[in-house]
């Protein structure tokens, strides 16, 4: 993609998070809380991330950014805009 480009945005379904099991989306709730808390927005039904959330939460999960954004999106918790958004680092 071009550099230039923006990227479509990150965008979460606080309300579809709620109702998924918490073994699975835990680490995700309390990621999402924790960025709700230091912006002080509680009031949101959807909450705007950073791409480098994104690769934050591909650690915490194990998983590549891309597959981590594709289970959020199968999940109903992530705009399906957002796939193929967060680029693959060599770091
Ligand atoms: P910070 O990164 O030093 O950002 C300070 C303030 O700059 C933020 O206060 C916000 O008003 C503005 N800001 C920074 N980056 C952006 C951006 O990409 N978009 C917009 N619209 N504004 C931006 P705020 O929102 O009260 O956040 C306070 C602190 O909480 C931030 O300090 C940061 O450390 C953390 N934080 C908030 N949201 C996020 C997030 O989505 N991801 C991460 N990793 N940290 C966040
Ligand atoms: P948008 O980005 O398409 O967001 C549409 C609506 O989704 C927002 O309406 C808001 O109700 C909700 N929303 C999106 N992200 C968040 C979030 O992180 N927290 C919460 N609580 N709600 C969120 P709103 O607030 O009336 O904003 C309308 C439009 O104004 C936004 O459309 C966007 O284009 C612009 N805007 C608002 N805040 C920012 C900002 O911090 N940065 C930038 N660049 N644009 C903003
Ligand atoms: P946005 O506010 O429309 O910002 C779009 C992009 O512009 C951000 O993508 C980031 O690359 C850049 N940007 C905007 N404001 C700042 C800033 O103060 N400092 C720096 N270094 N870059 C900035 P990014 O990081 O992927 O964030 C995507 C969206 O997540 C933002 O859209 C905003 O809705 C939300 N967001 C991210 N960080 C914060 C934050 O600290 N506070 C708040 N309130 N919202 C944030």
């Amino acid at each position: 993609a071009a550099a230039a480009a923006a990227p479509p945005r990150l965008i979460l379904d606080l309300e579809a998070l709620q109702h998924l099991d918490a073994s699975e989306a835990g680490p995700l709730t309390r990621y999402a809380a924790t960025i709700q808390a230091q912006r002080g927005d509680y009031n949101g039904k959807v909450l705007s991330i950073r791409q480098d959330d994104m690769r934050t939460l591909a650690v915490i999960y194990d998983e590549s950014p891309t597959t981590l954004t594709e289970r959020f999106i199968s999940w109903g918790v992530l705009n399906p805009e957002a796939k193929g958004d967060v680029e693959e680092s060599e770091a």
